[in-house]
């Protein structure tokens, strides 16, 4: 599943979005509305994947900075 993670630029709030097709526009902050967002290149999004689970050597990704993170289960 193409789910990314995106930070806004306005207010700070961390969310995710469904991305299909590889189409990153037009997304907008569920917060404030605003479409000043930023993909986060989370480590998170390849867990399944390879070495890049631990890429950072921290317990968390910076997606998840918060304690919930539901790309990466931490
Ligand atoms: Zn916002």
């Amino acid at each position: 599943m193409p789910i990314y993670e995106f930070t806004c630029r306005k207010c700070g709030e961390t969310f995710e979005e469904l991305v299909l097709g590889g189409r990153l526009t037009g997304i907008k902050c569920p917060k404030c509305q605003s479409e000043e967002v930023e993909k986060i290149m989370s480590a998170c999004a390849f867990k399944s994947g390879t070495k890049f689970v631990s890429a950072s050597g921290s317990s968390a990704c910076s997606g998840c900075a918060g304690g919930t993170c539901s790309t990466c289960g931490r």
